[in-house]
């Protein structure tokens, strides 16, 4: 198949043909036919993951299944499927509360094995994982599910819980956050979206943020209470000091903040304003994808328009431009998401 390839974290990465993956039991291998392109993607190019070399890096994807290992009952050839970036084990005891997303023994495409930056993946324990792709979603549309839309959606929905007429903070606005933006606004919230690139900020107000401010240096939070008095929940879809602590601080008494955006202890742990959360009792929630079988609620709004994931893919490009593009994403400043073609 041919598939992206990283031979060493950091360096330079090529497009190339290679055998395709192994079929495991109780998993399937899929056609990849639309996989976008994400920060953490970059995180496990910078060395800010365990992977094993060479690697084939991609998460979010959606395809078609064209062979199924033994042990799956679900799932058959010609199936058009997606799957959350968390593989759970489908035996453990929080795989089977419907909570894959925490299984200790999780894998990861892209990160634990070979991931959907390839013409081809394997996704294991199928029947717990996949998700089928109801027919008027495109693929294009599901595989910006996998990852940055469902975090988004479990974010607002299974931890903080937003109810109609609060208001969010969203700090960031590249896919997570511009998922954000519109999820809740489905949900009848009130949005302020805070960015560094205006571009992306005239994106997020394309979508319907309320407000949007522009991360200049100057004081956000300060910018957040004038508007709001301090909005109810807060989501850092970034993932760095200066960000966990504006949208923190955005926070009114009793604020909830969910933390989206990696924070890889790099420089050591990131320090958080804990003084804050003591004195205002503020509810502080990880967010870490989203299990299969949480999956029909969102879709039923896909499907029935409420929620456009596919208005938030902003280009499809190949795998080799792909290649070009992974080693500076985390500085690249481009809006809304990348969906890759890997047939291109
Ligand atoms: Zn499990
Ligand atoms: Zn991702």
């Amino acid at each position: 198949m041919r598939a992206m390839i990283m031979e060493r974290i950091g360096g330079p990465l090529g497009v190339r043909e290679v055998p395709a993956p192994a079929l495991p039991a109780g998993g399937v291998l899929i056609s990849v036919a639309a996989t976008g392109l994400c920060r953490s993607d970059w995180h496990a190019w910078a060395g800010h993951d365990d992977i094993a070399l060479p690697h084939v890096p991609g998460h979010e994807f959606a395809g078609i299944v064209i062979a199924v290992g033994p042990g799956v009952t679900k799932w058959a050839a010609g199936d058009r499927v997606t799957a959350p970036f968390v593989e759970g084990c489908g035996a453990c005891e929080w795989c089977l509360a419907g909570n894959a997303q925490v299984c200790p023994q999780q894998q990861q495409p892209g990160f634990t094995h070979w991931g959907s930056f390839a013409e081809l993946v394997v996704i294991h324990a199928a029947d717990t994982n996949l998700v089928a792709i109801p027919e008027k979603v495109s693929f294009e549309a599901a595989a910006a599910l996998g990852c940055r839309f469902a975090t988004a959606y479990r974010a607002l929905t299974g931890r903080a819980r937003l109810a109609a007429d609060e208001w969010v903070t969203v700090v960031g606005a590249g896919g997570v956050g511009l998922s954000t933006v519109m999820i809740a606004k489905a949900l009848g919230g009130m949005v302020i979206a805070v960015d560094r690139n205006t571009d992306s900020l005239g994106a997020a107000a394309a979508l319907g943020a309320d407000h949007v401010l522009v991360a200049d240096g100057s004081d956000i939070p300060a910018q957040v209470h004038a508007l709001t008095g301090g909005t109810h929940v807060s989501i850092d879809a970034v993932g760095s000091e200066q960000t966990c602590a504006d949208a923190l601080l955005s926070l009114r008494r009793h604020g909830r903040h969910v933390q989206v955006g990696l924070l890889p202890p790099v420089d050591g742990h990131p320090r958080v304003p804990m003084a804050r959360v003591i004195a205002w009792e503020l509810d502080v929630f990880g967010s870490h994808g989203m299990a299969a079988a949480d999956y029909p609620g969102m879709l039923a709004l896909i499907e029935s328009g409420s929620l456009e994931p596919q208005k938030l893919i902003e280009r499809v490009i190949g795998l080799s431009e792909a290649a070009g593009l992974l080693p500076r994403f985390d500085t690249a400043n481009v809006a809304g998401m990348t969906m890759i073609d890997p047939r291109r």
